[in-house]
């Protein structure tokens, strides 16, 4: 039986492409097809169909020239913070409504160079903030698994689009969690590499020192593929890491040093942070990780126990320094360079307050003036200066680990997706909900999530993966293992037509 082609991943779809079982035209046109289906997710914010399939036949075109490549003609869609020429970009803000890019972003471009095609552009939170898709000013998704839950944020659109077979792969940015927790709230595999692996040329900034581009898909191999030609050292990004091409992907197959075939994971240390695993994270996810962790043992890897004890502070260091980079960022959005410009107004400080007044949600409002205060005179140096102290603590707690483990594992976010509106007005229940994601953001280390089971109301739960800096291919070489091993990484939520 030949499976549908929304079942399979971005290798298979490749591979199909390569042995010429299909087409991309026919991948992108049965694709298309099921986005229109699944319009209530509102994963997407739009579809560029006509664009799309002229993609297809490009790559079609390409593979008959000989070209090769696994992407070469695999359909994909952006996370809407990355700036697109011929799609309109609005961070899930009403303040960039109709607004066009004058080019593509980095990682678009290079995704588009490897002959990926785009259907469009996913819904996410305003500006990137927040953990449940809710704060998006063109709605809010829906967890592919239950609809009456959210999906994460603030890539939920992607971590939703994959989920739901909808696409094989998506784009998405973490700058506390983003790719990880809606990766771990839908059941999709997600990471976030190093700080500076991809370039954040054309990624609408939200806190600079923390965004990072990284790809959602079914497996760790897919994610392989996509990361390694999305990454790479970019001019046009100050921060961009100045290394050689990764082949992340070819890299899955090399066998670690003393391995073997039952154990390919002998040698490999993974470390437990007692701190990500306290008393109060909630029993189903506890279980589902340390099943999962027990896997990892089967498959040769030994388990050390660490310590990062300024877990818990993460919270409040993250939430000064996110707020106040955003406070600054989000000033180019002043109604005369880009989007939204209010209708009427007395003067230009009124025509500033009134089209920041009307273009901003809530969260955003709320983040633009948590920020601003923290680098105010007088509180400079009580909050935000502290938080940066805290930070560099942090990553020298991390670093203290990985003298004594290669890999640190735990959960992904302390319980399954919530209920939609479940928090209702508190924003702080959503920050405390971050505190397994925030430590490796503020270390700017690459992090991972993998399906590793189910909890409470049959959702995913996810295992996060924390490499040392650069060491990506070590999260997915021991993610892709985990996943020969066992079958989480396949299940699809019931009722979306596999
Ligand atoms: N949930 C975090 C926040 O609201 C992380 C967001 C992100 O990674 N973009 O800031």
């Amino acid at each position: 039986m030949t499976l549908p082609l929304h079942t399979l991943g971005v290798a298979e779809l490749g591979r199909r492409l390569e042995s010429g079982e299909a087409t991309s035209v026919e991948i992108t046109t049965h694709l298309l097809a099921r986005v229109a289906e699944h319009r209530q997710l509102g994963a997407f914010l739009c579809v560029d169909e006509e664009a799309a399939l002229a993609q297809a036949q490009a790559a079609d075109a390409r593979r008959a020239a000989g070209e090769r490549g696994l992407l070469l003609g695999v359909p994909l869609a952006h996370k809407d913070i990355f700036v697109t020429e011929a799609l309109p970009t609005t961070a899930g803000s009403k303040m960039l409504a109709g607004y066009r890019s004058p080019f593509d972003a980095t990682v678009v471009h290079r995704l588009a160079a490897a002959g990926m095609v785009t259907l469009g552009k996913l819904n996410c939170d305003e500006f990137a903030m927040g953990s449940a898709n809710e704060n998006s000013a063109y709605g809010p998704v829906k967890n592919p698994w239950d609809a009456t839950r959210v999906p994460g944020g603030s890539s939920g659109g992607s971590a939703a689009a994959v989920a739901a077979r909808l696409l094989p792969a998506a784009t998405g940015t973490d700058t506390g969690g983003s790719i990880r927790q809606p990766a771990s709230f839908s059941g999709v595999t997600g990471i976030k590499p190093t700080y500076g692996v991809c370039s954040r040329y054309g990624m609408i900034a939200f806190a600079s020192s923390l965004d990072q581009a990284g790809p959602f898909a079914r497996s760790a191999e897919d994610c392989a593929l996509l990361l390694s030609a999305m990454s790479g050292f970019d001019e046009r990004d100050s921060t961009s890491a100045e290394r050689p091409p990764q082949d992340y992907h070819a890299a899955l197959s090399k066998a670690r040093d003393g391995a073997s075939a039952e154990r390919p994971l002998a040698g490999l240390r993974i470390g437990l942070p007692r701190e990500f695993f306290p008393a109060a994270l909630a029993a189903d996810v506890d279980g589902a990780v340390r099943a999962a962790l027990r896997e990892f043992e089967a498959l040769g890897a030994t388990l050390v126990d660490v310590s990062l004890p300024r877990t818990e502070l993460s919270i409040p260091v993250y939430y000064i320094i996110a707020p106040a980079e955003a406070s600054s960022n989000l000033s180019r959005f002043d109604g005369v360079k880009f989007g939204h410009r209010a209708a009427h107004y007395a003067d230009l400080t009124d025509m500033y307050r009134k089209t920041r007044a009307e273009g901003f949600g809530p969260e955003v409002k709320r983040r633009i003036m948590i920020g601003t205060y923290v680098l105010s005179h007088g509180y400079y140096d009580a909050y935000y200066l502290q938080a940066q102290k805290l930070r560099r603590m942090i990553a020298d707690d991390f670093q203290a680990c990985f003298g004594q483990c290669d890999v640190i594992a735990g959960p992904v976010a302390p319980t399954v997706a919530w209920k939609s509106g479940a928090q209702g007005d508190d924003p702080v229940a959503a920050y405390l909900a971050d505190i397994f994601t925030l430590p490796a953001s503020l270390a700017g280390l690459p992090g991972m999530s993998v399906p590793a089971g189910f909890g409470e109301g049959d959702m995913p739960v996810g295992l996060q993966l924390i490499g040392n800096y650069f060491q990506e291919g070590t999260l997915l070489h021991a993610a892709h293992a985990f996943q020969q091993a066992t079958d989480w990484h396949r299940r699809a939520p019931p009722g979306i037509g596999t």
